[in-house]
């Protein structure tokens, strides 16, 4: 099914009962169920290894070969199979945890392009796409530079003007702000504040979700143990150590005596 159900429009996303086990054997996923509606803006928190990049990289069907998943994953209530692959990679943009899995052509406009081409944009529009790509994450004029000679900040930042210049219905981003400077993280979350997509952020930048997103998933050992507003899980210290995380300060200011 593609279109809206009698209930209403389809959820983003919905994993049901999602398991996955690495080439290896090692279980990244167990039974994971979640359902995200249209315009969401939900913080995938955890300690390491709880899942979170594994459930993104679900999202758009990057999966490694001969480690096939159980359960199914929808977008816009399509399920993620191989006949829908090319439609879902273009409705759902990456952005990989390590900059350089995702940098690979000769120069930023090359690879912020990358996308848009692949889509079959027309060669007359690229430009404009571009330039207006790198605006929005604060390198306009970068265009020649060589991503390589980039620091790590400027690095993620064209990596997510490539995955927003394919305007991407729903937007996967694992941890967006870990290399940028006070600045750029400032004015990485007010733009996706201003996104209108769907986005599922994995993160330990506990203080953007607060600000971000009013949606928490909790996820350890492959699991949801937890699902809700983002104040009341953040503020929940004893969920939080349980799971190997620490309630954000903020909230310490505001509840002091929770
Ligand atoms: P998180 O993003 O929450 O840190 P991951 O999704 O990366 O968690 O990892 C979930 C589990 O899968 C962990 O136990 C991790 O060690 C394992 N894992 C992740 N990537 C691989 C891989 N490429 N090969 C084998 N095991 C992996």
């Amino acid at each position: 099914m593609t279109m809206g159900t009698a209930m209403g429009m389809a959820p983003a996303i919905e994993l049901r009962e999602l398991s996955f086990h690495y080439p290896d054997g090692s279980e990244a996923l167990s039974r994971v169920s979640l359902s995200i509606s249209p315009g969401e803006c939900v913080a995938l928190v955890g300690p390491n290894g709880a899942g979170k990049s594994t459930i993104l990289l679900h999202l758009n069907g990057l999966l490694p070969d001969g480690a096939p998943s159980k359960g199914a994953v929808l977008i816009a209530g399509r399920v993620v199979d191989k006949a829908s692959l090319p439609a879902i990679r273009k409705s759902v943009g990456l952005l990989f945890q390590d900059a350089d899995d995702q940098i690979f052509c000769a120069s930023v406009a090359e690879d912020v392009g990358f996308g848009p081409r692949q889509f079959g944009e027309p060669e007359s529009r690229i430009e404009e796409i571009v330039r207006a790509s790198l605006a929005r994450v604060g390198l306009g004029g970068f265009e020649r530079r060589s991503p390589q000679r980039l620091s790590a900040g400027e690095k993620r930042r064209v990596c997510l003007a490539g995955v927003l210049a394919c305007d991407p219905a729903v937007l996967a981003l694992d941890e967006p702000t870990s290399t940028l400077d006070p600045r750029g993280r400032r004015e990485l979350i007010n733009l996706l504040a201003r996104i209108p997509a769907t986005r599922v952020i994995a993160t330990h930048d506990l203080e953007m979700v607060l600000d971000l997103c009013p949606r928490t998933i909790l996820l350890d050992q492959g699991q949801v143990v937890a699902d809700g507003p983002s104040e009341e899980i953040l503020d929940n210290e004893a969920l939080m150590l349980a799971h190997g995380l620490e309630r954000p300060h903020s909230l310490l200011h505001r509840h002091p005596h929770r």
